[in-house]
This record gives structure tokens, sequence and C-alpha cells, in this order.
């Protein structure tokens, strides 16, 4: 075995984090063929007026993003987003910057943080800031919930998640400069929109949301708990 497939098996394992398999080099998570399936995954379209997408949720990316928040497997948000190649480009010309572009990580659930050592966002948000010459802004801090979301109505769940995130720590960052609020995942956009909620309050007017992966929500009945589910029922 050539000593690059060693150091690779040694860093990053010896099966793909996809099929399992272990017969042909990986790249070096992944087997050419899951590597392939990855690239077709990508999204190269916003999902909706403020919102863009990075991968439709498939097979492979779903894969990737269990790594990344259940196995201690940061360098897949850095992995991800480099592998999104083109779908990257339609990003930034997406956000159309003239100016200062900041990225703002959703916060994890402080249980959450430390139990994984990191916030898988933040890491994400890393990787785009460094793409698009911007800067990491973790501006938000969450709320803890008397009550767990599951024994709310679904209005009072609105008023709850609206209220989720509070902003606390300033930068110097200019309301008219452009803010981009980095998820892992985006389906409904309940917990991006309360983020986007929090900045707007304090003024800040320019904002969007970019996330890895998009899923379609389950059913309408579902919004919430389809949104960073293990987060809101803590
Ligand atoms: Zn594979």
């Amino acid at each position: 075995m050539r000593l690059k497939g060693i150091v690779s098996r040694f860093l990053f394992g010896s099966v793909c984090l996809s099929c399992g398999c272990g017969e042909k080099p990986l790249d070096p998570w992944l087997c050419e063929n899951c590597r392939e399936l990855l690239l077709k995954e990508r999204n190269g379209n916003a999902v909706s007026e403020n919102a863009f997408s990075l991968y439709n949720m498939g097979p492979v990316s779903r894969a990737l993003i269990h790594g990344l928040k259940y196995s201690s497997m940061p360098g897949l948000a850095a992995y991800l987003v480099k592998s999104a190649g083109d779908t990257l480009k339609n990003f930034k010309e997406w956000l159309s910057l003239e100016g200062n572009v900041f990225f703002v990580p959703v916060p994890i659930h402080p249980s959450r943080f430390r139990e994984r050592g990191y916030n898988q966002t933040e890491k994400v948000a890393l990787a785009l800031a460094a793409y698009c010459n911007g800067k990491v802004w973790k501006a938000l801090g969450r709320r803890s919930f008397s009550v767990s979301q599951t024994k709310l109505s679904k209005s009072e769940r609105v008023l709850n998640v609206a209220g989720a995130f509070v902003l606390k720590k300033r930068m110097n960052v200019k309301k008219e400069d452009c803010v981009v609020i980095v998820d892992d995942v985006f389906t409904t956009g309940a917990t991006t929109g309360a983020c986007a909620y929090a900045l707007k309050r304090n003024g800040y007017h320019n904002i969007k949301i970019c996330s890895l992966l998009y899923e379609k929500p389950i059913s309408a009945e579902l919004d919430f708990v389809a949104d960073k589910q293990e987060d809101w029922l803590l």
C-alpha cells in the first residue's frame, strides 16, 4: 500500500462512509461511486428567495451529515463545502456581494456542544467564509426552554421558536453588511427564520441563509420538529 493510502486510512478510516465498502481507495471518506453520487446530489439553485442550499438531501449527503453531527468528524463540513464546486460559485453569485459578508452559525444547545465538542454549523460557516473572503460572526445565543416543545400547541411553538435566539455578541458589522445565517440542514426554515428574526430586531436587514443540505419537510404537521429535531426536544 502506498504511503498516501496508509496515512489516509489512519486519518479518515478504511471504509466508505456512505456504502461501507472497503475495497476501493477513498477520497478521503467516500469510494469512487459514492463520490460521484454525492456530486449528483448538489443543488445549483436557491431553495427560496433568501435561502440557498449546496445539496439536496440524498443517501450520500445524509451519511456525511450524520458523520459530521454524530461521529466526531468536523472535517466533513469543509469537505462538503469544497465538493460543492460550481454550486459554490452559484452561491457566491447569488449573494451578489458588494461589501462585507459575515457568516453567522446557528448555535446548538450547550449540552449538544459538550457532547460533540464542536458546533457543526460553525465548521460550515468557517469553510464558507474562507471561500467568500468573509468572516465568521458567532452572533447568536440560544435561549433554553422551560417546557419541552412537544408539550406546546402549534401556535405556542411558533411564538417560542420565534424568540429562541438572542444577539449575544456584537462585532464591527454595519447594518447594511450581508449577514448569512448558516445551518447544516434546511427544512421548513423555522430555525434559521428565528435566527433572522433576532438579527432583524437589532437592525440588520441584509440577511440571507445558507445550509449544506435541503430536505423537504415531511409534512406540514411536523414542520417545527423537522428543523433541528433533536435540539427542540431537549
Ligand atoms: Zn461508497
